[in-house]
């Protein structure tokens, strides 16, 4: 997905070659659309040998499974983003956090870039149950994991990469 308005004035953005990359820089004011990535922050999240995964109530992948997790609020960091999107989504209170590693994606085929703080969520309480943006929250057996039914690529292989011990 790339703007085809400015931001700033609404003029139209035209391409630009800028170190290696094309940009859209408005014809009219010169502001740029670098098209950077979104911060979000992810959790995988398990309790007695079982995964958490939440099924996606709207676009992009609707009805499919994911992490849960979401994006960060200006001025939030990851961890803080973290405990607020289990509470929301899934009615979770993060006890113990570690940060993972990072994954990129886009969000949906066409999609804005997506950088993501995956966490492994060792301790979470409260009963679980679905709201905001997820339809359904379900503990998976490690060996039952749908990953056919993980829609965003980076999660499918970071699950399969986390769930093997790699
Ligand atoms: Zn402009």
């Amino acid at each position: 997905m790339t703007a085809r308005f400015c931001l700033a004035c609404g003029g139209r953005l035209a391409p630009v070659r800028e170190t290696g990359r094309v940009r859209g820089r408005c014809r009219r004011c010169g502001w740029t659309f670098y098209g950077n990535p979104v911060p979000a922050a992810v959790a995988v999240v398990e309790r007695g040998g079982r995964v958490l995964l939440v099924r996606r109530a709207r676009p992009p992948y609707a009805g499919t499974w994911d992490l849960p997790g979401g994006f960060l609020e200006a001025g939030e960091l990851p961890a803080a983003c973290l405990a607020r999107e289990l509470r929301e989504e899934v009615g979770l209170r993060v006890r113990r956090a570690r940060l993972l590693g990072f994954a990129t994606d886009r969000y949906g085929p066409k999609g804005f870039p997506v950088l993501a703080a995956v966490y492994r969520v060792g301790a979470a309480v409260g009963r679980l149950s679905a709201a905001d943006d997820v339809s359904e929250a379900r503990w998976f057996p490690r060996r039952a994991v749908p990953f056919g039914a993980i829609a965003f690529p980076s999660m499918r292989r970071l699950l399969r990469r986390y769930l093997s011990g790699r």
